[in-house]
């Protein structure tokens, strides 16, 4: 008989792993027996009389207008006029390296206000949370203050934003991710995710039933991490345990992210989600591009940059722009269609 003693130990990722497939099951426990509470709902109307909508995706940009930050706000302007755009949605890590410190940071002005000075961006912004806003004051970022100081923000952990024809539900990634709990080099602000268990199990079940009410033409879910990716932290695992079968299950046509700091469309093989990475906001350029399947694998750019997207009752178009606003590529799709993608 092997004593435990002279038992070898799992290597850290199995024992990562394990921990995890534990902390799923008490998730699965808790979704039956809970209650919840809903998702914040905001309205949005839209502003032409078809109902269509086009909006812009940006990522992963709050460096002070430094690494191109400025460049690509200044197209991000001219794009937004070209298209006449509703809104803005980003896509998290709005703040380097930290989040902010309070409300009265001057990261918010000088990384966010004083950058995006368009008036065609004078539009609301609806943000997620990245994992470097985790890393600073995230009661700061959630606060209602920041929207005295500019109207456009509005932050929220998970909440959801009806436009008619498309309803956006806006999730809170980084509390899903392993690695931060277990990260010595940074800090994280838990405050009002512990404990982790029970605030996931509550934001799943959470969209899982605003998922089924749903009865918007256009599902689009909208996330910090990717569930697909080919870039430097490429596929996120917790998510395809967690969120994928849910965003499947209810028929989710777009999944939209950031953290790479690229721009990417990966299609599924097997079903119409349609996986688009915006999180070219400043930084870009990191040269780590992980081989992909070529089915799946429709774009990628790795440089600064943004998206835009255009929704009219069934079409949908998808455009992806450089840090000059040259269209580097276009995607469209009608639903009737999605049975023969
Ligand atoms: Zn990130």
């Amino acid at each position: 008989m092997v004593s435990s003693s002279a038992m070898a130990k799992p290597p850290f990722a199995s024992r990562l792993h394990l921990v995890w497939v534990f902390c799923i099951a008490i998730i699965s426990s808790l979704a039956v027996s809970t209650s919840f509470a809903e998702l914040q709902r905001l309205e949005h109307a839209a502003k032409r009389d078809d109902g269509s909508l086009s909006f812009l995706v940006v990522g992963d940009w709050g460096r002070r207008g430094l690494y191109n930050q400025s460049k690509v706000a200044l197209q991000m302007g001219r794009i937004g006029e070209q298209l006449d755009i509703d809104f803005v949605v980003s896509t998290g890590d709005n703040f380097y390296g930290h989040g902010l410190k309070n409300v009265n940071d001057p990261a918010f002005l000088e990384s966010f206000k004083n950058i995006y000075t368009a008036k065609s961006l004078q539009k609301q912004w609806y943000s997620v949370l990245g994992n470097h806003d985790y890393r600073g004051n995230i009661e700061a970022q959630l606060s209602p203050a920041l929207r005295k100081i500019d109207s456009r923000w509005f932050c929220q952990r998970s909440f959801i934003v009806n436009a008619g024809i498309a309803e956006f539900f806006f999730v809170d990634t980084t509390p899903f991710v392993n690695k931060y709990l277990v990260d010595k080099d940074h800090n994280y602000d838990w405050r009002g995710v512990s404990p982790r268990a029970t605030y996931l199990s509550d934001l799943l079940q959470d969209l899982k039933q605003a998922l089924n009410k749903s009865s918007a033409k256009w599902k689009i879910v909208v996330g910090h991490h990717a569930i697909r990716s080919a870039g430097h932290h490429g596929d996120t695992p917790e998510l395809i345990s967690l969120l994928l079968p849910m965003l499947k299950a209810y028929n989710v046509d777009m999944y939209m992210n950031g953290h790479d700091h690229c721009l990417e469309h990966i299609s599924s093989v097997d079903n119409p989600i349609q996986y688009l990475t915006s999180g070219a906001g400043s930084k870009a350029w990191r040269g780590d591009i992980k081989r992909y399947n070529n089915r799946a694998m429709k774009f990628y750019h790795d440089g600064q940059g943004f998206m835009s997207v255009k929704l009219a009752g069934s079409d949908a178009e998808i455009a992806f722009y450089d840090v000059l606003g040259r269209v580097l590529y276009t995607w469209k799709a009608s639903k009737q269609l999605h049975s023969t993608m």
